[in-house]
């Protein structure tokens, strides 16, 4: 049954971007005589609040959404994360490292040419007692998949995740990447269809290459445009954009504002 999803990450308010996200998500399944639900990205624990949960559930709400199973929430998941940085562990395609991000950020402008990404410095460093996060050997990783391809509005992309580099998949302070549990979640959750903005379009190479490895379903992927504001800014980065929680303060009905967004802006928002 045709799945998606909507998966905030409860570290601030929601604003029209993220209505038009949701809503786009929701149509999706609902045209389609599919589910709709609703996962809470709440892994890292110093931006999350639960404050933000509850305004999310009344945003949505107010937006006339409905969803179709428990809200799912990914702090409550961590043991399926580590399992699954486990199998990666086991395959020799982890290693730990102990860079400090000012010690990162040098390495990159290193003056022989700068670095896009990060340079590999602790590939070789070893196991020490010391503060560290967890990176993909991404050589490793891509040789031992081979060449990969995902769909993005029905047609094929090469996957491309080495431009990413060594990317982390478990943090110091959080036991997971936004990588890793986005790509285990969406598979146990039997999502078939990724509706999300695309800005996250570059992410999908490296769930894709987590997929292949840890053996998990493929879903279609609709990578959809940003929202902008008249001058062409995207809203998610505005100051002082409005919020969806201060435009229902404020008495609009989220009936009409769904019916406006469904008619303007998620119309732009299809291919
Ligand atoms: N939690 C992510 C965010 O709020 C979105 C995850 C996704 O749709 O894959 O940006």
């Amino acid at each position: 049954m045709v799945t998606t999803r909507f998966a905030p990450s409860p570290t601030g308010r929601l604003h029209l971007g993220h209505a038009a996200s949701a809503i786009l998500a929701h149509d999706y399944a609902r045209e389609r005589g599919g589910r709709f639900l609703l996962r809470i990205e709440d892994i890292d624990g110093t931006r999350s609040r639960p404050e933000h949960v509850a305004t999310i559930v009344e945003d949505l709400t107010w937006l006339g959404l409905t969803w179709d199973a428990p809200i799912v929430f990914q702090s409550q998941r961590l043991d399926r994360y580590a399992a699954a940085l486990d199998r990666l562990r086991e395959m020799g395609l982890l290693y730990r490292c102990y860079c400090t991000r000012a010690e990162i950020a040098e390495a990159m402008s290193a003056p022989h040419g700068a670095v896009a990404v990060y340079p590999g410095t602790c590939r070789h460093a070893g196991e020490r007692d010391a503060p560290h996060c967890w990176r993909l050997d991404m050589a490793a990783a891509v040789a031992r998949t081979g060449p990969l391809t995902w769909r993005d509005h029905g047609r094929a992309v090469v996957a491309d995740p080495q431009a990413q580099g060594d990317v982390v998949l478990a943090r110091k302070d959080a036991p997971a990447s936004y990588h890793l549990a986005v790509t285990v979640d969406d598979a146990a959750q039997g999502v078939t269809d990724v509706v999300r903005g695309r800005d996250l379009f570059e992410a999908t190479h490296i769930h894709r290459l987590l997929q292949a490895l840890l053996d998990l379903r493929v879903p279609d992927y609709h990578h959809h445009a940003l929202l902008t504001g008249p001058d062409g800014e995207r809203l998610a980065k505005r100051h002082g954009a409005p919020t969806l929680a201060a435009m229902r303060a404020a008495g609009e009905d989220g009936a009409a504002l769904a019916a406006r967004l469904r008619a303007i802006g998620t119309a732009s928002c299809r291919t």
